[in-house]
């Protein structure tokens, strides 16, 4: 068993001073065929676990017999890393634009649509495969190259998307601001969303919203139905990506970084990444939803909160889900006042902050949920 692990270092950015701002890009190696797969961490700069994830899974790996490649991207956004307001990061969107840094990928119908119509029947999977990355490659290539430039966030979205569209299976590591762990699923992989060590698991449909899983799957998902639709031939690509969210942001913690590190492991051993391994999902609780069941709770009020549901938890309808301050009655009996649940819920992630102003995302919960087994 031999691994081999290189490291290179990409340009995604440049800043005022005109100095190059790079990335890391490690690439594990192992003698044997196998599926390509591609984790990054930190788009958003203050969801840091991800990194001490991926450090944890190349300790991991270089000691496996690796099928196939995988390659990681730490902190894969260095702008949104370092964009500091007092103790706490702006991560998730370029404070000069509003652009939310996980939103600029690629994903255009009509090239998907037209490329349909290129495949014949006798068309082998990997012969597909090999021209359909091409051509999506092409296209983020052109895109890159337009004389009228792009904005940031696209530029940096863009150059990680032609690493990541070479692989067959691709992990978004991410945080939600003080959250239960869970994923984001596509819902024709549902039966992989029990590979991973993850107890909570969202289904979303065939639609792009600009993120790096939506963009991976989406060409793939609508490929699959067009040819389908054209010729009656059932295909499976076997591409496969999800959005892992490991917790809450502007927190590393090692120990839980190992056991996420295995919850990966035992996804990528069951797609066969790993050559006779014994690594597998655990036997945990694990609840879904539809992404239509997925609601958030939205303040019509300002105030000073106690966040009393804790993400993870089963509430039940009318149990406390929050206690609210009201700071022009503190002297009589309407000083406080609770928030109920509207229906039964598990909140998955709340506002880290405890001051809050009317229209505030308070909850994000999954209602309407099933177990998974
Ligand atoms: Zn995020």
């Amino acid at each position: 068993m031999t691994i081999d692990v290189t490291k290179q270092h990409i340009v995604v950015a440049q800043n005022a001073s005109g100095r190059n701002m790079n990335v890391p890009i490690y690439r594990l190696r192992g003698s044997r065929p196998g599926p390509t797969v591609y984790i990054q961490s930190s788009i958003h700069g203050a969801e840091v676990q991800g990194n001490v994830v991926i450090y944890h899974l190349i300790q991991r790996l270089k000691q496996l017999d690796i099928c196939g490649e995988v390659i990681l991207v730490p902190n894969c956004n260095p702008v949104g890393t370092n964009i500091k307001a007092g103790e706490y990061t702006l991560g998730r969107f370029d404070p000069v634009n509003g652009t939310n840094w996980n939103r600029g990928y690629h994903y255009v119908p009509d090239l998907v649509a037209d490329f349909a119509k290129t495949v014949t029947p006798e068309e082998s999977i990997e012969g597909i495969k090999r021209r359909f990355r091409q051509c999506l490659s092409t296209a983020i290539d052109e895109k890159l190259a337009s004389p009228w430039g792009l904005g940031l966030a696209q530029q940096l979205n863009l150059k990680l998307q032609q690493i990541a569209v070479n692989a067959d299976y691709v992990l978004d590591l991410h945080n939600g601001p003080v959250s239960t762990r869970h994923i984001y699923v596509p819902e024709y992989a549902k039966a992989s969303a029990t590979l991973f060590n993850i107890p909570h698991c969202i289904f979303i449909p065939n639609v792009f919203a600009g993120a790096l899983d939506e963009a991976t799957f989406c060409p793939w998902w609508t490929l699959t139905e067009a040819i389908e639709n054209s010729t009656g031939r059932k295909v499976n690509f076997e591409v496969e990506a999800f959005t892992l969210e490991m917790g809450s942001q502007e927190v590393i913690n090692f120990k839980e970084g190992d056991e996420d590190a295995e919850s990966i492991l035992a996804y990528l051993n069951a797609k066969g990444s790993l050559h006779q391994n014994a690594i597998a999902p655990k036997a945990i609780d694990r609840v879904g939803v539809y992404l239509k069941n997925y609601k958030t709770l939205f303040t019509d009020w300002g105030g000073m909160v106690e966040y009393i549901a804790k993400p993870g938890q089963y509430i039940k309808q009318g149990e406390p889900l929050a206690q609210i301050l009201n700071i022009d009655d503190l002297d009589n009996e309407n000083g406080s006042r609770v928030l109920s649940a509207p229906c039964d819920l598990i909140p998955i992630l709340h506002f880290p902050s405890a001051s809050v102003l009317s229209g505030t995302q308070l909850y994000k919960v999954f209602t309407e949920y099933e177990t998974l087994t």
